[in-house]
């Protein structure tokens, strides 16, 4: 597919003293002037609220979901957020784009949807859009779309119990003293030599490993460091995939105090042995 890429607002790469609402609102004229020049030939924008998980768990301000709702309006371009990583209560609330007080047009999930007990995906959508293709059958507005096992109905019912899990058992609220605990936990490495950042949103704390803590010179990607410290915690039954030289916690939410004290000094001890020589 013909994409145009935009660059990203993470918030690693802010100034000193600026806060993550200044650097992220600042970011967002890039966003701004691509759909303004492209309005007529974009159909949507595609979006990962507030973590970009995989491209290095990159963390910005709700503020940029915001202006892009309304920016996406303004130029009638659709806004589709991809919720997979970042869906259900990993972030503090059910949603990421909830704090920010926004709807997509088309919202994406998988994962979390069934506490990835089986598989199952989802994407929805607006009555609006819904409308759009509900019609008589002659008009031949059908939006054609199936796989062999939509809507399988065992992992539909594991989708169920997940949802009620989180009603019965106010998992967003117990959500909130576990990512404070993640932040104690985490505390000490704001201070490591070779620790460039800790970054947090919710449940999702990230620790930037950097060669130079004060020019930021990344570890050259050759030298894996992040993968030895995968290895290290493998070897103490800690499941620490690294994404590159960024080292995160992304923790089940039956994870315990004790536990979590666990990670974070196998972490220590990993991010120890990791950055020797
Ligand atoms: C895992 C992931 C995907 C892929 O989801 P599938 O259901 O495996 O296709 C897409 N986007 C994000 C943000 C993810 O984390």
């Amino acid at each position: 597919m013909d994409v145009i890429t935009v660059p990203g607002p993470d918030c690693y790469h802010r100034d000193p003293g600026e806060s993550w609402a200044d650097y992220s609102t600042r970011r967002f004229a890039l966003m701004e002037q691509t759909l303004q020049q492209h309005s007529n030939t974009v159909c949507a924008v595609i979006i990962e609220p507030l973590v970009q998980c995989a491209g290095n768990m990159r963390m910005y301000d709700p503020v940029y979901l915001k202006l892009l709702r309304s920016a996406c309006d303004k130029y009638k371009v659709h806004l589709i957020a991809d919720e997979i990583a970042v869906g259900f209560g990993r972030t503090g609330t059910l949603f990421a784009c909830e704090q920010a007080a926004i709807s997509p047009d088309f919202m994406c999930l998988s994962k979390g949807l069934t506490g990835g007990y089986l598989p199952l995906s989802a994407v929805l959508t607006t009555d609006q859009v819904y409308q759009a293709f509900y019609a008589d059958y002659q008009n031949m507005t059908a939006f054609l779309h199936s796989h062999s096992y939509t809507g399988n109905a065992l992992a539909c019912r594991a989708g169920l119990a997940t949802l009620e899990i989180f009603q019965q058992h106010n998992i967003i609220e117990k959500n909130q003293s576990l990512a404070e605990m993640m932040t104690q936990v985490a505390a000490r490495f704001h201070e490591h030599p070779h620790v460039a950042e800790v970054r947090q949103t919710g449940m999702i704390l990230a620790i930037e490993m950097v060669k130079n803590k004060h020019t930021r010179e990344p570890y050259p990607w050759q030298e894996r460091r992040g993968l030895k410290v995968y290895q290290y915690a493998l070897s103490k039954g800690i499941l620490l995939r690294p994404l590159g030289n960024v080292i995160y916690f992304m923790p089940p939410y039956i994870v315990t105090e004790d536990e979590l004290l666990l990670i974070a000094e196998v972490a220590w001890q990993g991010i120890q042995q990791a950055v020797k020589d």
